[in-house]
């Protein structure tokens, strides 16, 4: 059975561990020290030598005693900055919070508590359940880092669900887009901006006139986004600047329209460099490829059936951010980013709730418990 005192000391635990991306040694021991606790073994993949961090993708398989195809649940070990020195604080009214100088690493320690809570009442209570697959990531944060490198061999399930999605638990995103990056490099000529300004060719002002005349916030249709972050160039007042440069990032539902805006801002860039007497080159990223998991597809199917058994209302959103379920899509894995007990991510005043850490472990273990 859960147990509300083990799941929030586990979640106390987990959060108090400084584990930021590519340094999640320490969470990556403890989980192994946990799971081995429960007579499970984890493997650690070469992710951390790949991504030169300090921690691999952890993989633990637990054993089936039903004849059914493995099922996966996923989460991840890293946690944005501020994240050094984390300390929960648990409320009369039951939310935990920070102390207020760092994030409370919900995201992902209450990913990590709903499914290890599950695992320890599953085996406990010895209940038959189908194989079963545990993945527990290293590097999300930065672009899924670490499940971009994961050894998918040792992979057998076709289904997953990945707990990192902020939102009242029994929510659960079937699409996420293509996240791509850009960085556009200008060269004009310097020149004195006094004396000879005719013989300057003005990097920023190329910059200046590519930027005005990009596409920046969302489209139409609402399902492609495209920002300009940061730009820098020039030296001195008195010299007209020789180079600029600006990032930005493409965001979209359709890998094809991601790629489309992307092609549209380098022949946009491309021409007006070469109108100024400039040059320019755009570099670019694709960090994780749109997917759609079909409403009507077996693991949207299992989501719906194993919340409602843990007394949830089900319920499927959309996300416009990535996830590990991006990268397991990638490798033929379908599958959900479901809901997990997490508010206000990625800033001081995150925080959860015992009654939410407990929902998102009944959902696991419905899940980890599913017959058919
Ligand atoms: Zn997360």
């Amino acid at each position: 059975m859960l147990n509300e005192q083990r799941l929030v000391e586990l979640f106390c635990r987990l959060v108090r561990i400084d584990s930021p991306s590519f340094g999640e040694r320490e969470m990556c021991a403890a989980l192994k020290e946990i799971v081995g606790s429960l007579g499970l073994a984890a493997v650690e993949d070469g992710a951390a030598k790949a991504l030169s961090g300090s921690a691999g993708n952890l993989l633990v398989k637990i054993p089936g005693t039903l004849d059914l195809p493995p099922l996966l649940l996923c989460a991840h070990m890293d946690t944005v900055e501020p994240a050094k020195g984390k300390r929960p604080v648990l409320h009369p009214d039951r939310r935990i919070t920070s102390a207020g100088d760092t994030v409370l690493g919900a995201d992902d320690c209450a990913g990590l508590t709903a499914i290890l809570e599950a695992a320890t009442a599953l085996l406990e209570d010895g209940s038959p359940h189908r194989p079963l697959e545990l993945l527990f990531t290293a590097a999300e944060e930065p672009y899924c880092a670490g499940s971009a490198v994961l050894d998918h061999s040792a992979v057998e399930s076709k289904e997953a669900f990945v707990f990192d999605l902020e939102g009242e638990v029994g929510l659960a995103a079937n699409r996420a887009p293509t996240i791509l990056s850009f960085t556009a490099e200008i060269e004009g000529r310097a020149a004195h901006a006094g004396f000879a300004p005719e013989s300057g060719v003005h990097a920023v002002r190329i910059a200046a006139e590519v930027i005005s005349k990009m596409r920046l916030g969302r489209s139409e249709d609402g399902r492609t986004t495209v920002n300009v972050g940061t730009v820098s160039g020039g030296t001195a007042n008195n010299i007209v600047p020789d180079r600029c440069v600006f990032t930005g990032e493409i965001r979209s539902f359709s890998d094809e329209a991601a790629e489309n805006e992307l092609e549209q801002i380098r022949s946009l860039l491309a021409r007006t460099a070469s109108l100024f007497g400039g040059r320019a080159v755009l570099h670019s990223k694709k960090h994780v490829k749109a997917y759609c998991t079909r409403p009507d597809s077996p693991a949207v199917q299992h989501f719906f059936r194993a919340a409602a058994e843990a007394g949830l209302s089900p319920r499927l959103t959309e996300t416009f951010g990535g996830s590990d379920m991006n990268q397991l899509a990638q490798r033929g894995i379908s599958g959900l980013v479901v809901a997990t007990a997490m508010r206000n991510v990625h800033s001081v005043s995150e925080n959860t709730g015992i009654d939410a850490l407990m929902a998102a472990a009944r959902l696991a273990l419905s899940l980890m418990l599913l017959k058919e």
